[in-house]
């Protein structure tokens, strides 16, 4: 691992902190209404690594595993609550982390809002991102 391209974040308290090596996959809104009340946020900001390139630097132990539906589950900080991680049968191999939990840019910016169609009316975007919705939340969506 290149030591100086080490992308690195962390909860709330400190108690977990993790690294990525880059590059990432993906990165993307999404507007589900499980990330919604996870997050307690009108959306949640997420990338997407492979899990090889993803490890848990300290506080391991701290972190914990919440079964949000049958093949996905979230991790958070015990200790504080942040919200953390997502990981799914629907993208196996994968790690999906909060961006807003890392200490600096990664390598890419957000490029898509998903599950756009559940979106709430509270917030107006200002953005052109693609929006996707439909039962999979990434079929594309007209632009509203
Ligand atoms: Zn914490
Ligand atoms: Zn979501």
């Amino acid at each position: 691992m290149n030591e100086s391209a080490v992308l690195t974040g962390g909860c709330l308290c400190g108690s977990v902190r993790f690294e990525i090596e880059p590059p990432t996959k993906w990165c993307s809104h999404c507007h589900c209404s499980l990330c919604r009340r996870a997050h307690g946020a009108a959306f949640v900001t997420w990338f997407g690594v492979e899990k090889a390139q993803f490890r848990i630097s300290e506080g391991d132990s701290a972190v914990q595993w919440h079964h949000s539906s049958e093949e996905a589950r979230r991790g958070f900080c015990g200790r504080c609550g942040s919200t953390l991680f997502f990981e799914s049968e629907r993208w196996a191999g994968e790690t999906h982390i909060v961006l807003a939990s890392m200490d600096s840019p990664i390598d890419r910016t957000p490029r898509a809002h998903v599950f756009f169609d559940s979106h709430v009316d509270w917030v107006e975007l200002g953005d052109e991102l693609n929006r996707f919705g439909g039962p999979t939340g990434t079929e594309p969506l007209e632009k509203e």
